[in-house]
């Protein structure tokens, strides 16, 4: 018999430890398989993660006295292998109790779906097999005429598909006759793009000086802070390579993968076919035989976005982390990692060194590096010392400004716009705002079209005429009318993307106009083909939210215009400048990448906010000295860590009740260093159906709190009604 510690599939702090199970010893299991247990009342059966097998000598009854409880056995043991490396399996545990979360839901987070510890992953799919015949003999006597054509094809080929050697009836009378052997092999249904190969450009001197830090430095992590246009992505090709020919493993993070196509393309061009990449558009079962490719030791580079820092690589050497300041790095439900603090954590565990790449780091990380806690790289300098882009900055609030039909464009920016298009040479316009009216009203009766599920405001999209919640992704239909008094007199106000569209079509009818948003990049490979085209000059305008700001190399781009730089600055979060900054600095760095200088018209109602001006600019420097200084003021991140507390209940009050107690039970803690605000009604204050209140913990030292906030989730989890989630290192506060 064995007797086996089982994680539950439910993510609930109250069942964050393993239980016990027994199973017989024929059963093929060790820690890293699923199982089918019974737990508790439960009438389903539900999916467990074996965390740690015993053989035993004992009997049932041996047991459960000497453990005091009794004992259950397993249904079935699910999986024939291990699913988890061990590397992968202690990062879990790490990362657990980091964030504060049970165990079994990084796990979940970890594997990809079809092999996720749940029951919704039975239906995955599974291992695909192609059947193939070989050729065991080849006299022909006693053949029918069509035998011996399958005879022949295969004396030719050896083996080949059973599909393609005959109808089925003619193969199965060769293997009948024993003139075939009938076997299978695991295929692979991602069909790769091939891309020719290419050879590295020999690195510039500031290039191999950042390349020779990294190499050969005594660092956990690298900060390699170059401004847009330094040759980043370079370094990256040249670091691959040498940790490669020393035998190890690459790890390759990008915030999205269909929007850094070119990325791609370089590691692929470079490496072919020992790169895998885990994009977010491959079906589950892609995405099964990509993991297992992987996990077989096959590719030794991955590219991937958030959830590829857990690809299943051993013997790693380098992880790296483009654009390490963009917020799609971190994930926004529960466990709420952050794929940064993972890979520092994951580098540390394998030995692997860390590298975070951007032009604009987030105030964390620049601090670290200023410290010394990181290596510190700079690329201060475009490749060729191509100049960055000449600024101007609009003020939105003085009408004169303003083209009197379109208040959304300045006149310059219109004749920046017309002037690009008479060189033949490419504009891209940024708007953070996706959609065509971002708050409609009822003119006749004053009905405001909210979301009913969050209470937001519903945004038009012309497109298919529908009113969407951004927020929570509620939609209806819209008919034109107002829901309360049917008139047709909707009055419209704020503008996005899509009506930018609209206008630009109407002041340059022959021009090539894109549109780059979420909307767009919903359907598979629609990103990519339009980044694609743009790059190759078949577009005259791009439009388009952040997704056009970060990354991307359009040579013939010259022209740079952001709407509303004000977008970002309104929303209440202590990242909002620095937000801000970094969305416009990268907007800014898109243009003049080519032969010709860029240029970047910034359009706003706060035209000496720092943010604003400094991201012009570009200047980072003086930037990160200016926020610093608020960041100290208000006791925010560098100078201090945060946790969220998320308090959920049905009922209104119920929520203002709990969260008032745990507030009260933190305090009478008087933990050194430690300070919580709230409660704070958040800006969406019903979610899922749960009222929620947030309590802001903030900390010095981790030493003391983390074990209290655990404890906390742990006996209050679903007691009365109430839950309470922890985002540790929040984003948006
Ligand atoms: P970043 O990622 O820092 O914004 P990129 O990696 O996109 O910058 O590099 C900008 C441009 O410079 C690219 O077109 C790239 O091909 C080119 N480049 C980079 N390194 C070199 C080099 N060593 N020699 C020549 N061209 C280079
Ligand atoms: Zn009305
Ligand atoms: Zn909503």
């Amino acid at each position: 018999m064995q007797l086996l510690e089982v994680l539950l599939e439910l993510p609930s702090s109250s069942l964050d430890r393993p239980f016990d199970y027994l199973c017989s010893d024929e059963a093929k299991v060790g820690v890293g398989f699923r199982v089918l247990i019974h737990f508790g009342h439960n009438p389903r059966p539900l999916v467990g993660f074996v965390t740690k097998v015993t053989p035993t000598n004992l009997s049932q009854k041996e047991l459960e006295e000497t453990k005091g409880y009794p004992i259950a056995w397993i249904d079935s043991v699910i999986d024939n292998e291990c699913l988890l490396k061990p590397d992968l399996f202690t990062l879990s545990d790490a990362l657990a109790s980091y964030y504060l979360c049970p165990r079994i839901s990084l796990l979940q987070a970890m594997l990809p779906s079809s092999l996720k510890p749940a029951r919704s992953s039975l239906k995955g799919p599974k291992v695909a097999y192609e059947s193939y015949v070989e050729l065991l003999k080849d006299d022909e006597e006693g053949l029918t005429p069509k035998q011996i054509e399958a005879v022949r094809l295969l004396k030719e080929r050896k083996r080949c598909k059973k599909k393609e050697a005959g109808s089925p009836s003619i193969v199965k009378a060769l293997i009948d006759k024993g003139y075939l052997r009938l076997y299978r092999e695991e295929i692979n249904r991602l069909q790769l793009t091939e891309v020719p190969r290419t050879e590295p450009f020999p690195l510039t001197s500031a290039q191999q000086a950042v390349f020779e830090k990294i190499t050969s430095g005594d660092k956990e992590v690298y900060l390699l802070q170059g401004v847009t246009g330094s040759g980043k992505t370079e370094v990256y090709l040249h670091l691959s390579s040498f940790y490669l020919e020393q035998g190890k493993t690459i790890l390759m993070l990008v915030p999205e993968i269909s929007l850094t196509p070119a990325m791609v393309r370089y590691f692929l061009s470079r490496f072919g076919k020992e790169v895998a990449i885990l994009h977010s558009s491959l079906t589950p079962a892609e995405k099964y035989d990509e993991y297992r490719r992987i996990a077989r030791g096959e590719a030794k580079v991955v590219v991937g976005a958030r959830s590829a820092i857990f690809a299943p690589l051993d013997n790693l050497g380098l992880i790296i982390l483009d654009e390490e300041h963009v917020e799609s790095y971190k994930q926004d439900s529960a466990p709420y990692y952050h794929a940064r603090e993972v890979a520092i954590l994951r580098g540390r565990q394998s030995g692997a060194k860390v590298v975070l790449g951007s032009a604009t780091p987030t105030l964390e990380t620049r601090a670290k590096a200023e410290a010394g806690i990181y290596g510190f790289c700079r690329l201060n300098q475009r490749v060729n010392a191509k100049p960055l882009p000449t600024t101007s900055i609009i003020d939105l609030s003085r009408p004169s400004n303003l083209l009197p039909s379109a208040r959304m464009f300045s006149k310059q920016l219109v004749e920046k716009i017309k002037d690009r298009l008479n060189k033949g040479e490419q504009t891209i316009l940024l708007l953070n705002r996706r959609g065509y009216a971002s708050y409609s009203t009822c003119g006749s009766c004053g009905y405001v079209f909210v979301c009913p599920s969050c209470g937001s405001h519903l945004t038009l999209h012309k497109a298919d005429m529908m009113l969407k919640c951004h927020h929570c992704g509620y939609v209806a239909p819209f008919d034109g009318t107002c829901p309360e008094c049917h008139s047709p007199n909707i009055a419209r106000a704020g503008y996005g993307t899509e009506r930018v569209c609209k206008y630009l079509a109407e002041f340059f009818p022959s021009a090539r106009i894109a549109r780059l948003d979420s909307d767009v990049s919903r359907i598979k490979d629609e990103a990519e083909d339009i980044t694609f085209k743009m790059k190759g000059g078949e577009y005259d305008i791009l439009v388009g939210t952040q997704m056009i700001a970060k990354g991307h190399d359009f040579p013939l781009c010259t022209l740079v215009g952001v709407l509303l730089a004000d977008v970002g600055l309104s929303i209440p979060s202590f990242r909002s400048a620095e937000s801000s900054f970094s969305l416009i600095a990268q907007a800014v760095g898109r243009a003049g990448r080519g032969q010709t200088l860029g240029e970047a018209i910034i359009q706003t109602f706060n035209p000496t906010n720092p943010a604003i001006t400094l991201g012009a600019k570009q200047d980072y420097d003086a930037f990160f000295r200016v926020e610093m200084q608020n960041r100290r003021a208000g006791n925010y991140p560098p100078y201090s860590h945060l946790a969220n507390l998320i308090i959920g209940a049905a009922k209104q009050e119920k929520a203002i009740e709990a969260s008032g107690a745990i507030k009260a039970a933190l305090r009478s803690q008087n933990f050194p260093g430690v300070d919580c605000l709230g409660p704070l009604i958040p800006y969406y204050e019903l979610e899922g159906g749960l009222y929620r209140r947030e309590l802001l913990v903030k900390f010095k030292t981790a030493v003391l709190i983390k074990p209290y906030l655990k404890k906390l989730v742990e006996t209050l989890s679903g007691k009365g009604g109430v839950r309470l989630y922890i985002d540790v290192d929040p984003l948006d506060y």
